[in-house]
C-alpha cells in the first residue's frame, strides 16, 4: 500500500480503481469472460500455476479461466482490503461460501479439526458449525470462555460483533489474547469497515455478507473476507476448488455501492439513533437491544466501534402474537429477511434468520429485529407507531401457527 494514509469517504470512493486509466475508461469495466485467450502453453501453464496455489495470474499468462481470476472481481477485493485496513480480501458467491472457505482453509491445511464459536451467531452460520457438514467439531461458547475452551486441535474461532440479532458488542482484543494463537475470524456484516475494523483490534480475518450493508441496494447476494496476504493464498485456493465465486456482475454492483458506504451507514446510524429512542419510550416495548442503549462494561462503543450502527432488535411486550401483528401491519418497512440496504425492513429471528439454532440459544419469540435504512425517520416513525397501535390480542394461540 503505497498511497498516501487517506481518509475513508476517499477510500470508498478512489480504491481498486487504480488501472482504470491506464486502460482509458473512467467507469469500473466488467469482465464477463469465462476463458481467456492463453499467449502459449508454457506462458498460460505458469500463470495456472501461480492462481492455483494461491497467488495472482502472471502478466504473460493471464488469467486463463474464470475460476481462477478475474479482473472486476480483483478490484472489487482490493477495495475491500483497503478499506479494512488488510493486505488483501477474497471475495465469494454469498456470505455462507465465504464462511465454507474460511473453515476449509483453517481445517485443510492445518488438520485440526475443532472450531471455536462465540454466540450469538448469524443462524446460518449456527447452523453450519452445528451440523459438522464439514467435518469439524464445534465448541459454543461466551467470549470470556474462550482462554478455557482452546484445545492444541482448534483451527479457527468465529465470532460476531455486534452480533446477530440481539447487538451484544464482544471485545476482539480480549478473545484474540484468549485464543492462544489460533486465527479469529470477526463477522463483521453489522458493523462494516465504515464503524469497525477488526483487523486493527488483532483478528486475523474480517468476514462480510456483502449482501447486506456492502451492497446496500438489496440485489446482490455475496460474501468477501479480508485478511493477510499469506491467509488469501489459502482462501483462493480452496475457492479455486470449491468454485464459490463471486460472478463480475455482482463485483461490480458492490464496488459501485463502496462509494456511497460512508455517508449511508452514517445516514442510517443517525436514522436508526432516532428510531431507537422513540422504540425504548414506547410501552409496547419490553426492552430494546442497541448499542448505546445497553451496558457496555468494556467500553467498546467508541473504541473498538466507531457508532451505534443501524441495527435494532425490541423485544415486545405483547409476545409473539403481537411480533406477528406488528410484521404484518407495517407499510413502509418491508417484512423481509436480510439487512443493511437503503429500505427498512422487519423480521422475526426466531422464526426466520435464526430458526436453524437450538432452542436454548435461539432468540425470543418475542423479539423482532428492525434494519433501519435512508427513508426519513419521521416516516419510519409513523409507521412503527401506527403498526403498534393497531395490535389486538388474537385469540389463535402462538404453538398453533408453528411458531
Ligand atoms: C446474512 C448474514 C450472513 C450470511 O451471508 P449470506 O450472504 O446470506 O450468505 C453471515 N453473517 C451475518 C451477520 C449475516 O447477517
Amino acid at each position: 500500500m503505497t498511497s498516501p494514509r487517506l481518509q475513508l469517504d476517499t477510500v470508498a470512493v478512489h480504491a481498486g480503481r487504480e488501472d482504470l486509466a491506464g486502460l482509458g475508461v473512467h467507469a469500473l469495466p466488467i469482465d464477463l469472460s469465462s476463458t481467456n485467450p492463453l499467449p502459449d502453453i508454457e506462458a498460460g501453464g505458469l500463470s495456472y500455476e501461480a492462481m492455483a496455489s494461491g497467488g495472482a495470474p502472471t502478466a504473460e499468462g493471464g488469467a486463463v479461466y474464470a475460476r481462477l481470476w478475474n479482473p472486476t472481481v480483483a478490484r472489487f477485493e482490493s477495495a475491500l482490503a483497503r478499506l479494512e485496513h488488510a493486505e488483501a480480501a477474497v471475495a465469494f458467491a454469498s456470505g455462507m461460501a465465504a464462511m465454507t472457505a474460511a473453515i476449509l482453509a483453517a481445517t485443510a491445511e492445518t488438520g485440526r479439526r475443532h472450531l471455536l464459536a462465540v454466540r450469538p451467531l448469524y443462524g446460518g452460520t449456527d447452523h453450519l458449525l452445528s451440523t459438522g457438514l464439514l467435518g469439524t467439531e464445534t465448541t459454543f461458547c461466551g467470549a470470556d470462555e474462550v482462554a478455557a475452551a482452546v484445545r492444541p486441535d482448534t483451527a479457527l474461532i468465529v465470532l460476531e460483533t455486534p452480533a446477530n440479532p440481539t447487538l451484544e458488542l464482544v471485545d476482539i482484543r480480549t478473545v484474540v489474547e484468549a485464543a492462544q494463537g489460533v486465527p479469529v475470524l470477526v463477522d463483521n456484516t453489522f458493523a462494516t469497515p465504515v464503524l469497525q475494523n477488526p483487523i486493527d483490534s488483532g483478528a486475523s480475518m474480517a468476514l462480510h455478507s456483502a449482501t447486506k450493508y456492502l451492497g446496500g441496494h438489496g440485489d446482490v447476494v455475496a460474501g468477501v473476507i479480508a485478511c493477510s496476504d499469506e491467509s488469501a493464498a489459502a482462501l483462493r485456493r480452496v475457492r479455486a476448488v470449491t468454485g464459490g465465486l463471486l460472478h463480475p456482475l455482482g463485483a461490480y454492483l458492490l464496488h459501485r455501492g463502496l462509494t456511497t458506504l460512508p455517508i449511508r451507514i452514517r445516514t442510517q446510524q443517525a436514522n436508526a439513533q432516532r428510531v431507537a429512542a422513540w422504540l425504548e419510550a414506547h410501552a409496547s416495548v419490553d426492552r430494546i437491544y442497541y448499542p448505546g442503549l445497553m451496558d457496555d462494561p468494556q467500553g467498546l462503543l467508541g473504541t473498538q466501534m466507531k457508532g451505534t450502527g443501524a441495527m435494532i432488535a425490541i423485544d415486545l411486550r405483547g409476545g409473539f402474537e403481537q411480533a406477528r401483528h406488528v410484521t404484518a401491519g407495517v407499510g413502509l418497512f418491508t417484512h423481509a429477511v436480510s439487512l443493511g440496504g437503503v429500505d427498512s425492513l422487519i423480521q422475526h429471528p426466531a422464526a426466520l434468520t435464526h430458526r436453524p439454532v437450538s432452542p436454548d440459544a435461539r432468540p425470543a419469540d418475542s423479539l423482532v429485529r428492525l434494519s433501519i435504512g435512508l427513508e426519513a425517520p419521521e416516516d419510519l416513525i409513523a409507521d412503527l407507531e401506527q403498526a403498534l397501535a393497531a395490535h389486538r390480542p388474537l385469540s389463535v394461540p402462538a404453538q398453533a401457527l408453528g411458531a
